[in-house]
């Protein structure tokens, strides 16, 4: 699937035009010479190693299993020919995006609620106002978890806390809430933030605080996972913002920037859902290993040392989403479900947020089927799952410290940026998300020596900008 220009991005259609026709002309040229030597000669790898020869094998062996209706020699062919090389849904009109987009509605309410003129550098009390904000209602919904775990809490989850830890956390955010609320109000002429900061951690103490007694036992099935969304955004929010501040590509691009609202929706769904994701993500591995194939049959992995398995997960969990990220990019109406993922304009830590639960389910599904069915230990895949975690979060983010020495052997946020990227060399590459050699088997590496992306997002059609129409649009079209 081809992308370009961001959706609802101003464009000068005029310019545009050109630039498709253009555009159209070299697509055309280049589809005038796809003999087999030719295209041979185009996918080789550039260090004339593994190359179209040997990854054809394997990609035709890939198309068997996804895209199995009958076919002859021919149409076999040309259906690979348009799968590895991109022929198929080619009409893009290339418009560069001169500017980030508007502010959604949501983005904009909360601005007028909490926003203010005055400056908002380090020491202006603006970073403690969020900071304030931010623990306050971390530490409220904390402690609510408390009192609810069987309704807040999510029973995957639930056993494997370290309780004593959390609540010397919670703690330590409530106090930090009150103080950083008192630097923000006595240093800004608009004091909301900090006010409601102070209000939310005062009312989380009232409430009992890190004090409040846990049940023995907690014994539902389902539950919202609120402690997830609140632990994993204090974690994130504390590692990623002062890095992207510290480091970053973007140095204009503001942590609040426009569409930020529709990202953080997407991470407090997806979080507060956690079980149900769960469940449906790990049901084909569960049928597989539960009825098809006998028990005995797995121990292909779980038997070598951790630190070995830990790297044969990766690379078969990434060689599998290698293959099922190609399908949403080919297949239109897959496309259409990973195209919310891709429409995001301005990339930082929150951004890799924003993507169609069907499109991380099925991803998901896929890589944990095959990790299974590989024998991987428990202890290799819940390290494989803390790695991702940290890592799918760290390749969107707004980090421009240099990582060139990193690219050949671990997918960067430059790297990852391209798969994001507008320009025409960038489109359908870049498909691995740990492993760049991937890529570099497949013939769809892209990544120039130094520089990064000019502009994000896609073109076939706009996409929706709020959450919502994110989740319904692509069933409507
Ligand atoms: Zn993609
Ligand atoms: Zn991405």
């Amino acid at each position: 699937m081809t992308r370009s220009a961001g959706s609802g991005a101003p464009c000068d259609a005029a310019g545009a035009g050109a630039r498709g026709a253009l555009r159209l002309h070299a697509r055309n040229a280049a589809r005038a010479s796809t003999t087999p030597a030719t295209i041979a000669q185009r996918h080789l790898a550039p260090d004339g190693g593994i190359g179209a020869p040997a990854c054809r094998i394997l990609a035709e062996q890939a198309m068997d299993v996804l895209l199995p209706e009958p076919h002859t020699p021919g149409l076999h062919t040309l259906a690979l020919d348009r799968f590895l090389f991109g022929t198929a849904h080619s009409t893009t009109v290339e418009c560069m995006r001169s500017s980030d987009p508007a502010p959604t509605a949501l983005d904009r309410h909360l601005g007028r609620v909490f926003g203010d003129n005055d400056p908002t550098g380090f020491g202006s009390g603006w970073v403690a106002g969020v900071g304030s904000l931010l623990g306050g209602a971390l530490g409220f919904f904390a402690v609510l978890c408390f009192h609810f775990p069987q309704l807040l809490t999510a029973p995957v989850l639930r056993s494997r806390y370290p309780v004593p830890l959390l609540r010397g956390a919670l703690q330590a955010v409530l106090i930090a809430s009150v103080l950083l609320g008192l630097f923000n109000v006595a240093r800004r002429r608009r004091k909301v933030l900090g006010l409601t900061g102070i209000f939310l951690a005062v009312a989380a103490m009232a409430l009992g605080g890190a004090a409040v007694p846990l049940p023995d036992s907690v014994d539902t099935k389902f539950g919202l996972g609120v402690e997830w969304f609140a632990i994993n955004l204090l974690v994130l929010a504390l590692v990623f913002v002062p890095l992207e501040r510290a480091l970053p590509h973007r140095r204009e691009q503001r942590v609040f920037r426009p569409e930020w609202t529709t990202d953080g929706a997407h991470f407090l769904i997806s979080h507060l859902l956690v079980q149900a994701f769960s469940w449906a993500a790990l049901f084909p591995s569960r049928l597989v290993r539960d009825t098809l194939i006998p028990a005995r049959d797995f121990a292909l992995l779980g038997s070598l040392p951790l630190p070995v398995q830990f790297l044969a997960v990766l690379a078969l969990a990434d060689l599998t989403q290698y293959w099922i990220h190609r399908c949403f990019h080919r297949l239109p109406f897959l496309w259409r479900l990973h195209a919310v993922h891709h429409s995001s304009m301005a990339m930082d830590w929150l951004a890799g947020s924003r993507m169609h639960p069907l499109d991380a389910l099925a991803t998901r599904a896929g890589v944990m089927t095959v990790v299974v069915l590989a024998g991987a230990s428990p202890s290799a895949v819940a390290l494989y799952l803390a790695f991702v975690s940290f890592h799918a979060v760290f390749i969107h983010a707004n980090f421009g410290a240099g990582l060139e020495w990193l690219d050949p052997c671990l997918v960067t946020p430059r790297y990852h940026h391209f798969h994001h990227a507008t320009e025409t060399e960038a489109i359908d590459k870049n498909f691995a998300v740990h492993l760049p050699v991937l890529d570099r088997m497949f013939g769809t590496q892209f990544l120039p020596e130094t520089r990064w992306p000019r502009a994000y997002g896609v073109s076939d059609g706009p996409v929706a900008r709020t959450y919502l129409a994110q989740i319904i649009d692509p069933f409507r079209k």
